[in-house]
């Protein structure tokens, strides 16, 4: 099989932000992530153009149900009621009944919620499927550290579909950046979901922000080494600007046009507040 290709869902109209993957799986066609319900129109044209409709596709595998990734969940359920969705157990709930999922979201995004990630609607329970170790010929593994109930799926040619457990890199940059949003990031978890993925000896990471990359030991050294740094620096104290202003300094360094892209799919200043975030409840603990 030839190397995967994201579908640019084109968040916001800007391109190489959020792209999902549709895949040739043992029972038929199947979407990795759907991105948000802001992006649906263009996941549809995404299909169109590979002379596809939504009702070919037979399944949805989600790394993790954070909106960029699975907020289209419950609107593609609603015009294709045959879809089965894959999550984690810990997933799942929220995927039926989002209300807390979406009220911590418009804590978070305000009046731009809408504009974001568009409407959030529930997956009927009897659409769901729980993961386990293997999915419609993928393996399945538990990838915590970005969310604790993040998955990660490995097919047969070694393409690691790992969400944001791998990290962000806008292609082609060489650059590489560990979202840690709030509420549930965990340093240690993380390099362990990392060590098990080292484990499997992927060929390539599909990654969802975005593109697909080979020089995958490469890249999970900078994942690794970059979350370290940030992590040190905001448990020494690193106020909000501070870690802000170090982080789009490399970024610029490395990247200069891609830096929007990067900056879209990947918001610093709520990567601060997960890693804040982090190290307070360690304190109080
Ligand atoms: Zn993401």
């Amino acid at each position: 099989m030839t190397s995967p290709e994201p579908l640019d869902l084109l968040h916001l109209g800007r391109e190489r932000v959020i792209g999902v993957y549709l895949l040739e799986t043992d029972d038929g066609l199947a979407l990795l992530d759907c991105g948000p319900a802001s992006c649906f129109e263009t996941l549809e044209q995404r299909l169109s153009e590979r002379r596809l409709a939504l009702a070919d596709v037979g399944h949805l595998l989600l790394t993790h149900i954070h909106l960029d990734h699975a907020g289209a969940a419950g609107t593609l359920v609603r015009e294709h009621p045959e879809l089965r969705v894959h999550v984690s157990a810990v997933g799942a709930p929220h995927l039926v009944d989002p209300a807390r999922l979406e009220a911590s979201a418009r804590r978070i995004y305000g009046d731009d919620f809408d504009r974001l990630w568009g409407e959030l609607a529930p997956v009927p329970e009897a659409n769901v499927e729980l993961v386990g170790e293997r999915v419609l010929g993928l393996e399945c593994f538990p990838t915590p550290g970005h969310a604790s109930h993040h998955v990660s799926y490995i097919d047969a040619d070694g393409t690691l579909y790992g969400g944001d457990a791998t990290g962000v890199r806008v292609h082609p940059s060489e650059f590489v950046l560990p979202p840690t949003p709030p509420p549930d990031i965990d340093i240690a978890a993380w390099h362990r979901s990392l060590d098990v993925i080292e484990a499997r000896d992927p060929a390539r990471l599909a990654l969802i922000h975005f593109g697909v990359f080979d020089d995958v030991e490469r890249h999970l050294a900078e994942l690794r080494r970059r979350l370290d740094e940030w992590a040190e620096r905001v448990e020494r104290g690193a106020s909000e600007q501070e870690f802000v202003t170090a982080a789009r300094r490399e970024a610029l360094g490395a990247t200069r046009e891609d830096l929007p892209a990067y900056e879209q799919a990947i918001s610093l200043v709520d990567s601060y507040a997960g890693l804040r975030r982090y190290f307070d409840k360690r304190a109080a603990a």
